[in-house]
């Protein structure tokens, strides 16, 4: 794989090949939480896997999308869990994601998918997921409360603030120090290949006194910075810049490494953002 370039304002990327044969998951890391001893996270990308019906070589397609065999996605759920967490059982919870503001806990127990963009957790053993396909996944951390999240962001829930306002639920119903949390943007479409209409740039301009800064003009085509968008609504919750990194780069630029709905014209398979605190480890 090839480094990626990443905006001066992130520290750098880091990307991790996790496993060396050729059907094995590979993600991405934030160098924030390498290493981590009570984390799970990681930012998937396309290579490896069981899914032949985007590539015959093997894909990493963790969505149930209508062209892929559910079975193969399936198979390809519990290799990316033995990867990440050294156990297939290890539940990974989604939601239906339907570019909302809304945010739901979960644990443990039973899982049926609700309607939402944003996943919160402080159980461990559990890990959270958001799919994308060119959208931003965004994950949160907080050492010190114990705490995790992942967020969704398109740019209908940037406009409803799925991000800011996860944190300050996460603040509000955890007792979180907006100062201790930590995030990671991941890989999306960037401000390089984001083309929008005027309808969004208007959305925008009425919701935050920024949004002129994440807008700008390329041969006469309106370009919007989602990653930015979203950068913003972390400081906005208080978190600090330093700790907010962004792993990966932009997924239409890289249709081989990452699924782009963009890049692909709306067939491609979806990637998985996670995130999860380890069970404790008996003494
Ligand atoms: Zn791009």
């Amino acid at each position: 794989m090839r480094p990626i370039p990443v905006p001066s304002r992130y520290n750098r990327v880091q990307m991790t090949a996790s496993h060396p044969t050729s059907n094995s998951p590979q993600w991405l890391t934030a160098p924030q939480w390498q290493g981590s001893a009570w984390l799970w996270h990681g930012f998937t990308t396309r290579p490896g896997g069981l899914s032949t019906v985007y590539n015959p070589h093997g894909e990493l397609n963790l969505g149930f999308t209508p062209d892929d065999d559910s079975a193969a996605v399936a198979a390809n759920r519990l290799l990316l869990a033995q990867a990440l967490t050294g156990d297939p059982a290890t539940p990974i919870h989604t939601v239906r994601q339907i570019h909302c503001e809304r945010s739901v806990v979960a644990g443990r127990g039973p899982w049926n998918p609700p309607e939402a963009d944003g996943l919160i957790s402080a159980e461990s053993g559990v890990l959270l997921a958001i799919l994308t396909a060119d959208c931003i996944p965004v994950l949160v951390a907080d050492p010190v409360r114990r705490v995790v999240a992942a967020f969704h962001a398109g740019w209908r829930g940037t406009v409803a603030r799925v991000v800011e306002l996860g944190v300050a639920r996460i603040v509000a119903d955890f007792g979180s120090n907006p100062a201790d949390l930590q995030a990671a943007i991941g890989p999306g479409i960037g401000a390089c290949c984001y083309t929008v209409g005027a309808e969004v740039h208007e959305r925008f301009i009425a919701s935050f006194g920024y949004a002129a800064e994440l807008f700008h003009t390329v041969d006469g085509n309106l370009r919007l910075d989602l990653p930015e968008a979203n950068r913003r609504q972390l400081l906005a919750a208080g978190l600090a810049p330093g700790s907010i990194q962004r792993a990966g780069g932009c997924t239409s630029c890289h249709p081989d490494l990452y699924f782009s709905h963009r890049a692909d014209q709306g067939r491609t398979g979806r990637m998985m953002s996670l995130i999860g605190i380890r069970p404790a480890i008996a003494q």
